[in-house]
């Protein structure tokens, strides 16, 4: 399958100074399409800095990225364009990522607005992509299961967090992206709500075959349900890379295996 999206040899300090520290080390990384890649390590490691360089977010100091099959540069690259154009990002607290003042389906409507405006839709042509926003809207949030005809006309503060969550992955999704990424996407949602994200996670996999979907989680439980391949970081470093069954289940690694450990 073909990579989606990988980086050799990233370096990333943060800090001036006597404070300047390593947060990466040589890491090296991909994803291909119809892959979930899970990414676990205890807090610090430098999982949410290596996303934010693998969405073009941040820049690394030394190493390369691409995207397609494109280099990642600066903001005028190809690589970078394609990656805004076709990525989506969740993080830890759906409420943050998400207008209070805006109603559902407006929030999940939006990336699709925008990129397509953005693509060259005339003005006149706005009421048109309306028309096809709203069936792909209905569809993002059918996939994440909440019903539309419920759900669509609600504010964040009609929503639980479990519910504000998927329709961060609902937005996240809504126009197709190849490479998804959710950083910690249940660690600030209640337990029992968890299984619905878990669920949602799966739902989009099957409409979208083709997307690479990377999740760093704390949780084996999450990773285990959703991930075919596991990435483990400490200090910067991936410490170990494998099939999720062979990570889980035969870890290479002292420091996975403590981890594995600490979550049963
Ligand atoms: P993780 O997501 O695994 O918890 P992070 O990538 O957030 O790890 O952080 C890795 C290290 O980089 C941590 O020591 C963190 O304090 C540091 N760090 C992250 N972002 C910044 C920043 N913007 N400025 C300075 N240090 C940062
Ligand atoms: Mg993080």
């Amino acid at each position: 399958m073909t990579i989606v999206a990988q980086g050799h040899a990233i370096a990333k300090w943060f800090g001036k100074g006597a404070n300047r520290t390593q947060v990466l080390h040589d890491v090296d990384f991909h994803i291909r399409a119809g892959e979930c890649l899970a990414i676990i390590g205890e807090s610090g490691s430098g999982k949410s800095t290596l996303t934010r360089i693998l969405l073009g977010l941040e820049r690394a100091d030394s190493g390369t990225v691409q995207f397609m099959g494109m280099p990642v540069e600066g903001r005028k690259s190809a690589g970078y364009r394609a990656l805004r154009q076709s990525s989506g990002l969740v993080l830890q607290h759906p409420f943050a990522s998400l207008d209070p003042t805006w109603t559902v389906e407006r929030s999940v409507a939006e990336p699709l607005m925008i990129r397509k405006i953005v693509a060259g839709g005339s003005l006149r042509g706005v009421e048109r992509i309306k028309d096809t926003a709203t069936a792909s809207v209905h569809k993002a949030l059918q996939s994440v299961g909440l019903d539309p005809r419920i759900f669509a006309t609600r504010y964040p503060d009609q929503l639980s967090g479990g519910q504000a969550q998927r329709v961060a992955i609902a937005r996240a999704i809504v126009d197709e992206p190849q490479l998804i990424v959710a950083d910690e996407p249940m660690s600030a949602i209640d337990v029992a709500a968890r299984i619905q994200i878990i669920d949602a996670f799966a739902a989009m996999r099957q409409s979208q075959p083709d997307a690479a979907l990377v999740v760093v989680s704390h949780d084996l439980g999450v990773v285990q349900h959703l991930a075919d391949r596991i990435m483990v970081m400490q200090n910067g470093r991936v410490v170990e890379e494998g099939a999720s069954d062979q990570v889980l289940m035969s870890p290479q690694c002292e420091y996975t295996k403590t981890l594995i450990a600490a979550a049963s």
